[in-house]
């Protein structure tokens, strides 16, 4: 858990500056800011933006005194003043529960007594935002970056896609009743898709949660409809067509629109296009249950049962992101040795 705690600000003069200093918060992992001055314009604010773009970032007022002092965590104070960041860095991140103080001012002398870590990002004079930003950043080792918000680049539109975490995920598979067999199946085709992407600069999110969620239509049914239905449960559940297309594209590794239309679904291609739906497609194709095996064991399987013009279409498609992403066989069926939980 961290907690921000902005001291010294002013609403008449600095209500850009706390702004900034609560969305840096927000973006960069922080669980909540606590404002030393009530402020409901900034409250509502702060509120707007996690709302539109997600999570559960929270802001509240208190005085600080009382705020610091009944805090139990290690309480970090960003100071020019201090000991650089990288001395105390690996010290801090050894706390699960952490407040971190800026300021706006003048900073009283009892801050710089009541913190377990006066430190500096950088001693040199700049500010709130920077150094909080920077302190997040290497708190996190830069991984909180990417956050759950993928910003899709339009010519012209501003199109922004909420990408639910892996724990959401496996919450909805639950609430639509998934059993073990299911989930087991979907965390598989996840680390399999994962472990496929890791060489190809795609988004690795995108992959998790199409990975744990292409099937979540197997709630319904088992049958070559899963993929729709899983397709319409997501959108009910207001995400977004990237997310819902994991269901419908990764159905018999992608069929043609002569073939859907010969099996009753409804009227379009389901061949996944994307980078991502192409990597879960091909993830799910490789397993048995739980279990990666062999493109040409599948390949067996599918002469086996009759499909045999579809083959060449789920080698090409292996192939392809073999070399793309750069991932190995061997690689993947160790994922089998691997705890599934
Ligand atoms: N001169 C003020 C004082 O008494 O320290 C600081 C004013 S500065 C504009 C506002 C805030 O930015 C500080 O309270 C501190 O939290 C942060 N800050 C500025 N420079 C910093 C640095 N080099 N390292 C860490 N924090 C810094």
């Amino acid at each position: 858990m961290i907690t921000v705690l902005r001291i010294g600000h002013r609403p008449e003069r600095d209500k850009r500056i706390t702004t900034h200093v609560a969305l840096v918060s927000r973006a960069f992992g922080a669980d909540k800011i606590i404002v030393d001055r009530i402020d409901e314009k900034l409250k509502k604010t702060v509120d707007n933006v996690t709302r539109k773009f997600g999570g559960n970032f929270e802001i509240e007022f208190g005085s600080y005194m009382e705020q610091i002092k009944k805090f139990k965590g290690a309480k970090v104070h960003l100071t020019m003043y201090g000991i650089p960041l990288e001395e105390k860095i690996r010290d801090i991140r050894k706390f699960d529960d952490i407040m971190v103080i800026v300021g706006s001012e003048k900073v009283p002398r009892i801050i710089y007594e009541l913190a377990d870590f006066n430190v500096a990002v950088k001693n040199q004079p700049h500010s709130e935002v920077s150094a909080l930003s920077i302190f997040l950043d290497r708190l996190a080792r830069g991984k909180e970056l990417r956050g759950e918000l993928k910003i899709i680049p339009e010519e012209r539109g501003k199109k922004v896609l909420r990408i639910p975490g892996k724990e959401e995920c496996l919450r909805l598979l639950e609430k639509y009743g998934a059993d073990d067999r299911l989930k087991r199946h979907s965390i598989m085709v996840s680390k399999v898709a994962l472990a496929s992407a890791r060489g190809c600069g795609c988004d690795q999110r995108l992959v998790e949660a199409g990975a744990l969620l292409h099937d979540i239509g197997r709630t319904v049914t088992h049958s070559i409809f899963h993929g729709v239905e899983g397709y319409k449960i997501l959108k009910r559940e207001g995400m977004d067509e990237i997310l819902a297309r994991f269901c419908s594209t990764h159905v018999g590794a992608g069929l043609l629109k002569s073939t859907a239309r010969k099996l009753h679904l409804p009227d379009q291609d389901y061949i996944p296009r994307t980078i991502e739906e192409k990597i879960v497609c091909n993830s799910d194709t490789l397993l048995k249950g739980d279990k990666v095996v062999t493109i040409d064991e599948i390949a067996e399987d599918y002469v086996g049962k009759g499909l045999a013009s579809e083959v060449p279409r789920l080698k090409r498609l292996y192939s392809y992101l073999e070399r793309k992403c750069g991932f190995s066989i061997e690689e993947l069926l160790a994922l089998n040795d691997e705890q599934l939980f």
